[in-house]
């Protein structure tokens, strides 16, 4: 019998953890030809998360549970359901019911029968999502793809299935900074879309705040392009430019009137100030790079796990 490994990345989800538990066996045991693993990560979670999780792994074989010492992030979290699932077949999903696990059946026969290798959702609305964060997340997906070589869609969700061949390949990556949805467009793969409406939480709220969110959405940018190093080449090369037709400017007005305005002093000290928050911009946009460079030749570990019942 083929195996399939859920993966549940959960950070202070006690409140929501029973109505997952009990969907999602639900679909496990409507799915009779497949074994299934339910890796339930705890993130680092400050409530009952653990207690529950373990309660649920004293009567349940399948229910195999990773806990770390403190909060890695989500990232983190999938990273090491990855490392350590057994299954034939891998998957994410969230544990607060927003994927509907009824997909699942569906989602596994798109891998295992009609030749896929990833069984992804996609969004189609943003519903029950902030205005503000609806609209930055657009624009996040707007200017990574403009500037990015791997395109970033809009709208997939971690909620996937995929073969073991795609775990592997995702594994290959070892970078820190992980935005695991551009490892997923990155590795490329044949994947099948499935529509995914975006239901209301079940219980508890978002773990996402803004900055956590902003922090996210650099890592994305970083890590999958080089070119907002190249702005500091191209304006510098525009402002040099500038400069020359400028003095050039000067210099005509000189020879014909024979004397200049103290305009220019003014326009002296704009183009200082210009100039000088320019090479600032241009100086964090380096820095950026530089501390994510810094971060990875540390090369500590994604996470440190505290308590596992996992063989490996
Ligand atoms: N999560 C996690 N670590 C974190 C933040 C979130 O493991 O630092 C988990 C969380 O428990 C949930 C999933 O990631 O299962 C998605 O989080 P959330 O529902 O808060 O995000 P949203 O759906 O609002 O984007
Ligand atoms: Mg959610």
């Amino acid at each position: 019998m083929k195996k399939l490994s859920v993966i549940v990345p959960c950070y202070n989800e006690s409140e929501v953890l029973a109505a997952f538990y009990k969907e999602i066996t639900r679909v496990a045991d409507s799915c009779e030809n497949y074994e299934f693993e339910l890796l339930f990560v705890n993130d680092g979670s400050r409530d009952d998360t653990l207690n529950i999780i373990e309660g649920f792994s004293k009567n349940d074989k399948r229910v195999k549970y990773i806990s770390f010492s403190r909060n890695f992030g989500k990232e983190a979290a999938m990273l090491a359901g990855l490392e350590y699932c057994t299954g034939d077949f891998a998957g994410f999903i969230d544990a607060d019911l927003q994927h509907s696990p009824d997909l699942i059946p569906e989602m596994l026969k798109a891998v295992d029968e009609d030749g896929y290798d990833v069984a992804a959702c996609k969004r189609v609305d943003r519903e029950g999502e902030s205005k503000f964060k609806s609209f930055l997340s657009a624009s996040f997906y707007k200017i990574i793809n403009k500037i990015s070589e791997t395109y970033i869609d809009d709208g997939a969700q971690d909620y996937r299935i995929m073969k073991r061949s795609v775990v592997e390949a995702i594994l290959s990556m070892r970078e820190c900074s992980r935005f695991t949805k551009g490892i997923f467009s990155w590795v490329g793969f044949n994947t099948k879309w499935f529509p995914h409406e975006n239901r209301e939480r079940a219980a508890g709220t978002t773990k996402w705040s803004v900055t956590k969110l902003f922090k996210y959405a650099l890592d994305g940018i970083i890590g999958y392009t080089s070119s907002p190093l190249r702005i500091s080449t191209y304006s510098g090369i525009f402002l040099i430019i500038l400069s020359a037709l400028y003095a050039i400017g000067v210099i005509i007005r000189l020879i014909a009137a024979g004397h200049v305005f103290s305009l220019t002093l003014r326009a002296v000290l704009f183009a200082v100030l210009f100039v000088g928050g320019l090479v600032l911009v241009c100086i964090g946009i380096a820095g950026e790079y530089l501390s994510r460079i810094y971060t990875e030749v540390k090369d500590r570990p994604k996470y440190l796990i505290a308590k596992t019942n996992c063989d490996k």
